[in-house]
C-alpha cells in the first residue's frame, strides 16, 4: 500500500483512523489517529511536499525552576539502548541530510522534531528519535555534563576553587540576561501565581544546582510515555511504513498509563495586580529612561478555535502595525519609544495572554502607561473599531493561510506548531489549520454589529485579571548575582572534607575521559555519499525590458501569491550615505508617500500586501575577490492585491516623504529596541566585528548589522527633531540615488498566468521614477583597525570569535576549506568547548562566498581557555589523524550546507542573486562534486596553508567580569576594551 487510500480506512495496525478532513491549503489531507493500546495520539498531514517531518512532543509541566524538562530534553539526546553511544543527536546531525533537527523545551512540553527531504534518511532519523525519546540512558554523566556539576576551575587541582559547570547552566545563563526573558518571567509568575507558568521551564541558574539525577529520571518516568504523546508526521512518505516503524520500536513495549499533565484554569484575580522585575544594565550607563511596562491580561482559552481567532484578529488590529490605534497611541504619547517587550497575543499558555506596552521609559512612568492603554481601549469600545483594520487583520491571516514558506522554519514544521498547543490542551487540532468555518462565524458576528467593541470589554476592560508588568534595568544585578554564586559555593567548598575534594577530582578526570574515549558510532544508521543528491534544479526565467529596466521573471507554482523584489546598487553612494541604510530601510515602510501620511501608509501595506520590506546585502562574487552591494525592496500579495501591491511599491519608491518629526519616532524606537536586544545580538556582533578586520566587504556588513551600525542609531538618536534636517536630505539622496530607470533591476516569482499582467503594471512603477543610472565611483571601505578587540555588555557568559582570511568559491581549495570548518566544528570545538568547556555553542564556519573562515564560541564561560583551544584545534588537525568516518560526515554536512531548503517565496530572489554573482548551477553543481573527493589529506594542506600562519583576527563580546579575568590571566589579550 502506497498510501492511505483515498477511501477511509478504519485501522492500520494497532491505530484507529479518528478523523479524516480535507486541507485545502496544502491540497492534501488531515488525518488524526489514535494508537489503541496505549492511547498515544497522532497526526498526520498527507500532501505532495517531499519534505517529510516527524515529531513526538510531551506535554511536561514541571513545578520548580531547576530546568528538569529543558536539561532532561539535552540528555535524552545523549545515548539510548539501541544507540548507546556518547551523543547519538550530534552523531545524526553528522550523519543525515536533514534539513531540520533539534528539541524544544516550551513552558508546558517538550519536542522532538526533525525534516528531511531523503527517504532513507528519514526512516534512519526516526529510528533514532524513537529511541532517544523512550529508551534514553539517562546516564549520570550526561545529566553532569549537559545539566549541572561540580568541578574545581582546574578540575585537577582541589585547592583552585569549586565551580559550577554544565551546558545548560550556561545557556540559561546567556538567555535570561536579557529584558525580553526577564520580562516573560514577570509574565509567568504574575499572571499564573502557582501553575507551571510560574516557573522558568528553562532553569534558572540560581535554581539549577537543586536539580538531581535521580528527579530527572522521575521526571523522564512520569511524562515520556505514548500515553503522554502527540506524534505528528507529515510529507509524502508512506503512513503506514511509518506507523509500523512506530508501533514497532516504541509503542509495542508500552502499556496504557494513567497520566495527568493537564494545567487547572487560574484563579481569577479579584482586582488588577502590579509587579516589578529586574534586568541587567550596564553600570555608569544613563539608565533613565530604560525601564519597561506592559499591561497583561490572561484573555480566552486557547482550546476554543473560534475564540483563539477573535483574540488574534483582535490584537492584529490594536497593535500590528504603525498605524494601529493601540500601538499610536502608545508611541504619540512619547512616555517610551518603542513596544514592550511581550506586547502582542500570546497563544502558547492553556489560557491565552494579551499585553501592550512601552519599552524606553522611565521608571516611575508605568502608571501612565497603564493610563494610556485603558484610556485607549475604552476610547475604542466606546466609540467603534474601524472596519478598514479589521479587514486588513482577516486579510494577514488569509495571507498566512496560502503561503508555504519554507523560509526561517520548515514549513513541515510551521503547520506542526499552529495546532500544537490547542492540540495538547484538548482542543481541537483541525481547526487552527482549516479556519474557515470561525472566519464565516467572524463575519457573521461582525454583521450582528458590536463584536470587537464587545470583546474589547469582556476580555479587556472589565476582565480583573490584569496585571502592571514593569522592568527595570539594575547595574548592579549581574555583579550581584555573581557574588551570589561564589558564597554559595564558598559556603559548599567549606564543607568539603578531603575524600569528598578527591571524589570531586577523581568524577571530573573520569567525565574527561569519557569525553575523550573514541566512540564507536558505527551502530548509528548513516547516509553513504552516493545517498547525495548531486544536481540542482534548473530554474527558468524570461526577461524582459520596460524602457531601461530589466524585468525577470520566475513562474512557478505559488499558491496565489506574487512575490516582487526590486534589487539596486548601493556601491557608489559615499560612505556617510551608506551608515544611513538601516535607518532609510525602516523609513522605507514606516513613514509617508504621496501626500499620505505614515498611518495611511501601514494601512496600505497591511490592506493590500503580506508584508514589505527593504533591506542593504553584501553579496560576494563566486569568481572574483570582489563583492556587489545590493539593495533590495521585498515584498508579497495576494494575487487579487497585485494592482495596489504595485502601486504601494510605486508611490514609495518614487514618492517618499520623510518628515522631521516621523523621523525622530523611528530612529528612537530603533535605538531603543536595539538597546533591549544587545544580550541578544552578542554573538552576532562579535563575528561581524571579527570579520570586518578581514576584508572590505566585512567592514560593510559591521556598518549594516554590527556594532558599527548600533554605534551609527546611537549617534542619530542624540540629534533633536530640529537637527534632522540633513538626515532627511541624505535619506532623499540616498532614494533618488538608488531607484532609476536604468539602475533598478525587478525579480517576480508568480504564477505563469500573472506574469502578463504584472509587466503591463510594472510600466508605471518604472515610468515613475527618474530617468539614468546611477552615477560615481564605486566606494569600498578598507577592513577595520586589526587589532584584537574585547566588547563587554552585561552578560555572564563570552562569545570569542578568531577570524582567518582564504579564497573565494571557484578557487580550488574553497571545497576543503567547507568539509574543514564542518570537520572542526563536530570534532575537537564540540568536545573541548562544549562538552569539557560547558559552552552552549562551538562553532567552525568557512564563509566560502566572502573567502573568510572563523572558529566561534557561543554563550561560553570562558575567554583564554577558548582562544587556547582555537590554537590546539589547528595543532591537533596538523599533527594529528584525519578520522575516515568523521571525515565522510563532514563531506556530508558540507554537502547539506550547499543545497538548502526552498520555497517558492526565496527561489525566484536566490536563483537570480546566484545569477549575477557567479554562482551559477554548473559551478554550484561543479563544487558540490568537488566536495566529495576531499581526501584528509586535503584538510590538513588548506588547514596549514590559511589557519596556521598565525595571522589572524579576534573579537569577544562578553560580561566585563569575564573581559577583566581574561586580562589578568593574558595581558595584551586584547588592544581594545570597551563596551558595546
Ligand atoms: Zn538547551
Amino acid at each position: 500500500m502506497a498510501s492511505i487510500g483515498t477511501r477511509g480506512l478504519e485501522a492500520v495496525g494497532g491505530y484507529t483512523i479518528v478523523r479524516r478532513e480535507p486541507l485545502e491549503r496544502l491540497e492534501g489531507s488531515f488525518i488524526e489517529l489514535a494508537h489503541e493500546r496505549t492511547g498515544a495520539r497522532h497526526i498526520h498531514i498527507e500532501c505532495t511536499d517531499d519534505n517529510n517531518a516527524f515529531a513526538v512532543s510531551f506535554p511536561t509541566v514541571p513545578k520548580d525552576s531547576t530546568g528538569v524538562a529543558h536539561i532532561l530534553e539535552h540528555v535524552v539526546l545523549a545515548g539510548s539502548r539501541r544507540f548507546p553511544v556518547r551523543d547519538p543527536f550530534f552523531s545524526m546531525t553528522r550523519r543525515s541530510l536533514a534539513t531540520f533537527m533539534n528539541a524544544l523545551t516550551s513552558s508546558d512540553s517538550t519536542t522532538y522534531p526533525f525534516s528531511t527531504r531523503n527517504a532513507k534518511d528519514y526512516m534512519n532519523l526516526l529510528l533514532v528519535y524513537l529511541d532517544a525519546a523512550f529508551f534514553p540512558l539517562l546516564e549520570e554523566d550526561s545529566f553532569k555534563q549537559e545539566g549541572i556539576r561540580f568541578e574545581f576551575e582546574n578540575p585537577a587541582e582541589p585547592s583552585s576553587g569549586l565551580r559550577y559547570k554544565g551546558v545548560v547552566f550556561n545557556e540559561m545563563k546567556g538567555a535570561l540576561a536579557t529584558p525580553q526573558a526577564a520580562m516573560q518571567r514577570n509574565l509567568g509568575r504574575t499572571l499564573f501565581p502557582g501553575l507551571t507558568y510560574a516557573n522558568d521551564s528553562g532553569g534558572d541558574p540560581e535554581h539549577i544546582p537543586d536539580l538531581t539525577w535521580e528527579q530527572l529520571r522521575s521526571f523522564h518516568a512520569a511524562h515520556y510515555h505514548p500515553s503522554n504523546a502527540y506524534f505528528y508526521t507529515y510529507g509524502d512518505q508512506p503512513l503506514d511504513r511509518t506507523l509500523a516503524t512506530i508501533e514497532e520500536n516504541a509503542l509495542a513495549q508500552f502499556e496504557r498509563f494513567a497520566i495527568d499533565t493537564s494545567i487547572p484554569n487560574v484563579a481569577r484575580f479579584k482586582k488588577p495586580v502590579t509587579s516589578v522585575e529586574a534586568y541587567p544594565a550596564t553600570p555608569g550607563d544613563d539608565n533613565s529612561s530604560k525601564a519597561q511596562a506592559l499591561v497583561g491580561w490572561v484573555t480566552v482559552p486557547a482550546v476554543d478555535s473560534f475564540q483563539l481567532l477573535a483574540m488574534r484578529v483582535l490584537s492584529e488590529v490594536l497593535l500590528g502595525n504603525p498605524g494601529s490605534p493601540l500601538r499610536k497611541a502608545l508611541i504619540d504619547s512619547k512616555i517610551g519609544s518603542a513596544l514592550a517587550d511581550g506586547s502582542g497575543f500570546h497563544d502558547d499558555y492553556r489560557e491565552t495572554v494579551f499585553g501592550a506596552g512601552l519599552k524606553g521609559i522611565a521608571v516611575d512612568d508605568a502608571q501612565k502607561v497603564e493610563a494610556v492603554v485603558l484610556q485607549t481601549l475604552e476610547k475604542l469600545a466606546m466609540d467603534g473599531v474601524d472596519k478598514a483594520q479589521v479587514d486588513a487583520a482577516i486579510h494577514r491571516l488569509e495571507f498566512e493561510k496560502r503561503e508555504r514558506s519554507n523560509a526561517g522554519y520548515p514549513y513541515a514544521l510551521k503547520v506542526l506548531f499552529t495546532f500544537l498547543g490547542p492540540y495538547q490542551y484538548g482542543g481541537d487540532p483541525y481547526a487552527p489549520l482549516n479556519l474557515d468555518a470561525d472566519l464565516e462565524h467572524l463575519e457573521q458576528a461582525r454583521r450582528e454589529g458590536r463584536f470587537f467593541e464587545n470583546l474589547i470589554a469582556a476580555e479587556l476592560l472589565e476582565n480583573q485579571h490584569r496585571g502592571l508588568l514593569g522592568l527595570e534595568p539594575d547595574p548592579n544585578l549581574e555583579e550581584r548575582k555573581r557574588r551570589q554564586e561564589l558564597d554559595r559555593l564558598a559556603a559548599i567548598e567549606g564543607t568539603l572534607t578531603d575524600a569528598d575534594r578527591a571524589r570531586i577530582v577523581a568524577d571530573a578526570l573520569r567525565l574527561k575521559a569519557a569525553q575523550e574515549a573514541k566512540q564507536d558510532v558505527a551502530v548509528l544508521p548513516s547516509l553513504e555519499l552516493a545517498d547525495i543528491p548531486m544536481q540542482f534544479e534548473d530554474v527558468s526565467s524570461r526577461q524582459i525590458h520596460i524602457g531601461p529596466a530589466t524585468v525577470e521573471f520566475f513562474p512557478l507554482p505559488t499558491n496565489g501569491i506574487t512575490y516582487i523584489d526590486i534589487r539596486s546598487d548601493f556601491s557608489v553612494l559615499p560612505q556617510d550615505l551608506k551608515d544611513l541604510l538601516p535607518l532609510f530601510s525602516r523609513v522605507f515602510t514606516q513613514t509617508g508617500a504621496a501626500g499620505q501620511d505614515y498611518v495611511e501608509i501601514a494601512a496600505r501595506i497591511a490592506g493590500y500586501t503580506g508584508g514589505v520590506g527593504a533591506a542593504p546585502a553584501v553579496q560576494p562574487l563566486a569568481a572574483r575577490d570582489d563583492y556587489l552591494q545590493s539593495f533590495y525592496v521585498s515584498g508579497r500579495a495576494l494575487d487579487r492585491n497585485v494592482g495596489p501591491f504595485i502601486d504601494l511599491l510605486t508611490d514609495l519608491t518614487a514618492r517618499l516623504d520623510v518628515e522631521p518629526s516621523r523621523l525622530k519616532e523611528v530612529i528612537d524606537e530603533s535605538a531603543t529596541r536595539l538597546e533591549s536586544s544587545i544580550a541578544g545580538l552578542g554573538f552576532q556582533f562579535a563575528v561581524l566585528r571579527a570579520t570586518s578586520k578581514l576584508s572590505s566587504e566585512g567592514a560593510i556588513n559591521d556598518g549594516l548589522q554590527g556594532i558599527g551600525m548600533l554605534h551609527e542609531v546611537r549617534r542619530l538618536a542624540r540629534l533633536d527633531e530640529g537637527e534632522l534636517g540633513e538626515v532627511i536630505a541624505k535619506l532623499v539622496a540616498i532614494r533618488t540615488a538608488l531607484f532609476r530607470q536604468d539602475s533598478v533591476h525587478i525579480i517576480v516569482t508568480c504564477e505563469e498566468s500573472m506574469v502578463d499582467a504584472i509587466a503591463k503594471r510594472l510600466q508605471g512603477l518604472v515610468g515613475a521614477l527618474p530617468a539614468g543610472g546611477m552615477n560615481g565611483h564605486v566606494e569600498k571601505p578598507d577592513p577595520l583597525a586589526a587589532a584584537p578587540e574585547a566588547r563587554t555588555t552585561p552578560l555572564p557568559v563570552a562569545f570569542n570569535v578568531r577570524g582567518f582570511k582564504t579564497v573565494r568559491y571557484t578557487h580550488p581549495d574553497a571545497p576543503a576549506l567547507l568539509v574543514l570548518a564542518n570537520y572542526l566544528r563536530d570534532t575537537f570545538l564540540h568536545r573541548e568547548l562544549r562538552e569539557k568547556g560547558g559552552a552552549y555553542g562551538a562553532m567552525a564556519q568557512a564563509s566560502i562566498g566572502s573567502g573568510t573562515f572563523y572558529m566561534a564560541s557561543y554563550r561560553d564561560p570562558n575567554v583564554t581557555r577558548t582562544y587556547d583551544t582555537y590554537d590546539r584545534a589547528i595543532a591537533w588537525l596538523i599533527e594529528g589523524e584525519v578520522a575516515v568516518d568523521a571525515l565522510k560526515e563532514a563531506i556530508l554536512g558540507a554537502c547539506g550546507d550547499v543545497d538548502p531548503l526552498e520555497s517558492p517565496d526565496i527561489k525566484g530572489r536566490r536563483e537570480a542573486g546566484n545569477r549575477l554573482t557567479g554562482f551559477t548551477r554548473q559551478e554550484r553543481e561543479k563544487f558540490k562534486g568537488r566536495l566529495l573527493e576531499v581526501t584528509a589529506a586535503d584538510l590538513k594542506r588548506v588547514a596549514g596553508k590559511y589557519l596556521a600562519r598565525g595571522r589572524y583576527v579576534q573579537a569577544t563580546v562578553a560580561g566585563p567580569e569575564l573581559v577583566e579575568a581574561a586580562l589578568r590571566e593574558r595581558p595584551g589579550l586584547f588592544e581594545v576594551v570597551a563596551p558595546v
